[in-house]
């Protein structure tokens, strides 16, 4: 059986703007060019999105709350017949120690697993080098945007010695990128 090809998408800073633990509904905006690029991306690869939520491990909101926000972004996405197929969050700080924070692979298995996803064919999106460093454990290509916090990042790179695939400055740019790579 053909394994499925899937984009890991960071939802903060790749999907909508980060402004840091948002979680209101007013607080909600998508970026630019990301409805475009998951349009492009759609018939070839399965959306998933792994989000790191330490707001709720420090109590700045609830589990109820980033659902409700996460859910006003999947229906939003849905209305434009893109569909994320599953979002996978971790609720805890790093100093929990947990195996479900991004750079660690826990949702990788998961994905892979429940999905039959071939990682090797598949793509990280993210804006922050702990995204890029998930992606590379998980054995997959991975991008750079430098939308969200990515800018204020992208030296890091350098620092940790972490290489993205490209390093992209607008979603749309960057799901051409992967089309052109198919
Ligand atoms: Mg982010
Ligand atoms: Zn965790």
């Amino acid at each position: 059986m053909t394994k499925n090809k899937a984009i890991i998408l960071d939802r903060d800073g790749v999907l909508i703007e980060d402004k840091d633990y948002a979680y209101k509904i007013e607080d909600f905006e998508l970026l630019p060019g990301v409805i475009d690029g998951l349009k492009l991306l759609n018939k070839k690869f399965l959306f998933f999105i792994v989000t790191n939520q330490s707001g709720i491990g420090r109590g700045y909101y609830t589990i109820e709350d980033f659902h409700n926000f996460n859910n006003y972004l999947i229906e939003i996405l849905k209305q434009k017949k893109i569909e994320i197929l599953k979002t996978y969050f971790c609720p805890h700080i790093r100093e929990d120690n947990c195996d479900c924070r991004k750079p660690k692979t826990k949702f990788v298995d998961e994905i892979t697993k429940e999905f039959n996803v071939d990682m090797k064919r598949s793509w990280m999106i993210g804006d922050h080098p702990s995204d890029i460093q998930f992606g590379i454990n998980a054995g997959c290509k991975t991008i750079f945007l430098t939308t969200g916090h990515g800018d204020k990042h992208i030296d890091e790179l350098e620092t940790v010695k972490i290489k993205p695939t490209m390093i992209c400055n607008n979603f749309f740019i960057a799901a051409k990128e992967i089309m052109r790579r198919l």
